[in-house]
């Protein structure tokens, strides 16, 4: 997690510290590439807390990261879990302009629950961030995952992944909602195992290319199990490993 470990934002399952962050750390996309090589690491994902007190979002520094990992790491699948940038198109440009492989943005929850859950962002906007992903770099694997457990109900379900098929979103992650701590919103329902197979041959089905689902799947969960075709990276080569 690159940008600090103060967000601006303050998401009702989110454990990461609200406050206002400190200035970026220029020399982190070079260490944070130093960290990969020594770690041999064949898949990264690298994620950011929300910058939103800066004018580009974070983005160049996500940029600078990517191009940094690449260059010290020639070969390295990179994946990158971003937030919105309020919407901001040059924003989302400079970091695909950079060349991750996977470009992933979750929406967390379904449309009725999303004010709750994350309250600063909108669903639709997600959605809208996720086509022009799509639209912009054809050739950027799109992905995103929702958390199950938050009181939503299967229709609602089935309408998210409905919601992200239409904005070309290829791989889904769906997990189980915990609880950090009590100061956070609370389970209202635990997912069983079959629920989570359920929704996943239902998102097969509906057109994902590739679904993680089940209780302790998180958005970079055996993230190397997917291989996206750009950088040549085979599944049976997949390394199960990233630094979130
Ligand atoms: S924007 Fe991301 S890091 Fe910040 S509170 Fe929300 S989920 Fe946590």
């Amino acid at each position: 997690m690159i940008a600090g470990e103060r967000c601006t934002r303050a998401c009702g399952f989110c454990a990461v510290t609200t406050a206002k962050p400190f200035a970026l750390d220029q020399e982190e996309p070079e260490r944070v590439a130093e960290a990969i090589r020594r770690l041999k690491l064949r898949h990264v994902v690298i994620t950011a807390v929300a910058r939103d007190d800066l004018a580009d979002g974070g983005s160049d520094h996500f940029a600078s990261t990517i191009k940094a990992a690449r260059r010290i790491n020639p070969g390295i699948v990179i994946e990158v879990l971003v937030p919105d940038f309020n919407g901001k198109r040059e924003s989302l440009e400079r970091v695909l302009q950079a060349k991750p492989e996977v470009f992933n943005h979750n929406l967390e929850t379904v449309e009725r629950l999303t004010p709750f859950v994350r309250s600063r962002a909108k669903y639709q906007l997600s959605l809208a961030f996720l086509k022009q992903a799509k639209e912009l770099d054809p050739a950027v694997v799109t992905k995103s995952g929702l958390m199950l457990g938050l009181g939503e109900s299967e229709v609602e379900v089935f309408q998210a992944m409905d919601d992200l098929r239409a904005a070309a979103v290829q791989v889904l992650t769906l997990g189980q909602y915990l609880r950090p701590t009590p100061r956070h919103l609370p389970v209202v329902e635990y997912i069983m195992p079959a629920a989570f197979e359920l929704y996943k041959e239902i998102a097969l089905q509906k057109g994902f290319e590739y679904v993680a689902a089940g209780p302790l799947v998180r958005s970079s969960y055996h993230a190397s199990d997917y291989s996206p075709k750009r950088a040549g990276f085979s599944e049976a080569g997949g390394v199960k490993n990233s630094l979130v």
